[in-house]
């Protein structure tokens, strides 16, 4: 089959082979290039494993430190007639590669907030690994089903207190355009805590701690997105904003339960970037687009797998890690430092239908967005007849 982008709204419903797998041999390029990690973990859990910044954390955790890795991921199988999903070529490049390493990975397909998957986890980590020394929580997901109840819960990205008129750009239609956001009800924000908070991450390591296989001083992450003004009425103090508090509560709790192995968790603050998560916020394409030509003039432009280098590097195995306030780890600097935010403000209030794609960097935004799906990769024929159906092992 001859596979060419089919972009349906914020989305691109197929994905290419062979370019995903250029893809993560990027990023596992880049990690090779990089000095290896001290103190690094060799047995490493992640939940959420086949794309975006998960996918960046298992790449480091194999490539920058030599570890052992398991994945959750839940992706879509390919069949003849349709392509899998992004995260399920990636899944199977990873492996290839990580084979071809001498780096022991399995990863499994599942739904993580169920209990089965939980366990299946944990017989796995018991059969190959003994127990984890990393635990990395990189979902993102728009519907949680609670395995207690069996009650579906989805979520909403909505502003919270009071409606909010703002710029964003519908990458669809091309435009620029004014959209107001109505604000989330008391269920609609409870909902959203419940798929993107931090209860399912304390489940996991409950469930870890529980068989065994969480090792003594383990540490154990989830991933935030802080940001600032420009982007807190959608995001920071939104429903999803809401949902990410949740995460320092659960961070605190987690360390707590688990203080008998001296588990150190941490919400890391990362910085906003294109992926199949974020593209499906509102004004976060706008925002993206500006911040991108902006922090590239800059010199500070970084993608996942520099921001996840980093993030093991000068936070989770640094010597003396630098903390928020809060106890948080943050990587997002030299997005959300007053300088650049004040650049990335004045473009944002000149930015219209007219001149959108000469003051934002679209083209790279866009370029990225492909990136996800396999497409666009540099030596990759995307004329060429390739085979869907790819599986790994
Ligand atoms: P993504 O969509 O690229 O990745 C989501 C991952 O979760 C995939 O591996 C997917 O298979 C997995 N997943 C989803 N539902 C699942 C389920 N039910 N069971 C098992 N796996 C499931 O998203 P991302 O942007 O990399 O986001 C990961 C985390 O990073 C999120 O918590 C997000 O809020 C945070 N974050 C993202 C940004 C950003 O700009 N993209 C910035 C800061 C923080």
């Amino acid at each position: 089959m001859v596979i060419q982008p089919k972009i349906r709204g914020f989305i691109c419903t197929n994905a290419h082979p062979v370019g995903c797998a250029a893809h993560v041999r990027e990023q596992i390029e880049y990690i090779q290039q990089q000095p290896k990690i001290d103190n690094a973990p060799k047995r490493v859990l992640v939940i959420g494993c086949s794309t975006g910044y998960g996918l960046a954390s298992r790449i480091t955790a194999a490539f920058g430190a030599g570890a052992q890795t398991i994945g959750v991921c839940f992706e879509k199988e390919p069949t003849e007639k349709r392509t899998a999903t992004a995260g399920w070529y990636n899944t199977a490049a990873f492996h290839e590669e990580a084979n071809k390493a001498g780096l022991y990975a399995h990863s499994i397909n599942g739904d993580a907030f169920s209990d089965e998957i939980k366990a299946q986890t944990i017989a796995q980590i018991k059969a190959d690994l003994g127990q984890v020394d990393l635990v990395i929580y990189s979902l993102a997901s728009p519907k949680r089903k609670d395995p207690e109840t069996g009650e579906v819960y989805s979520s909403t990205l909505k502003p919270v207190g009071q409606a909010y008129t703002t710029k964003t750009y519908d990458t669809d239609k091309d435009e620029v355009k004014e959209i107001t956001l109505e604000p989330a009800n008391d269920e609609e924000i409870a909902n959203t805590v419940k798929v993107m908070g931090g209860e399912d991450w304390e489940r996991w390591l409950s469930a870890l701690d529980a068989a065994g296989v969480l090792a003594p001083n383990a540490k154990t992450t989830a991933y935030t997105y802080i940001g600032k003004e420009l982007t807190w009425p959608i995001y920071g103090h939104a429903t999803i904003g809401k949902a990410k508090e949740d995460l320092d509560r659960a961070a605190a709790a987690i360390r707590q339960d688990h203080s008998a192995l001296n588990v150190e968790a941490y919400v890391s603050s990362l910085k906003a970037l294109v992926t199949q998560a974020s593209s499906a916020i509102p004004v976060m394409p706008l925002y993206i687009s500006l911040i991108y030509g902006v922090m590239k003039e800059e010199g500070t432009h970084e993608g996942c797998i520099e921001q996840i280098y980093r993030l093991f590097t000068e936070g989770l195995y640094a010597a003396e890690p630098t903390l928020d306030e809060d106890g948080r780890l943050r990587m997002d600097g030299k997005e959300t430092n007053d300088a650049t935010q004040a650049k990335v403000k004045a473009l944002w209030d000149q930015v219209n239908q007219d001149n959108f794609h000469e003051l934002a960097d679209y083209k790279e935004y866009h370029a990225d967005f492909l990136k996800l799906f396999g497409f666009g990769l540099a030596g990759v024929d995307y004329e060429a007849d390739v085979d869907p159906v790819v599986t790994w092992s």
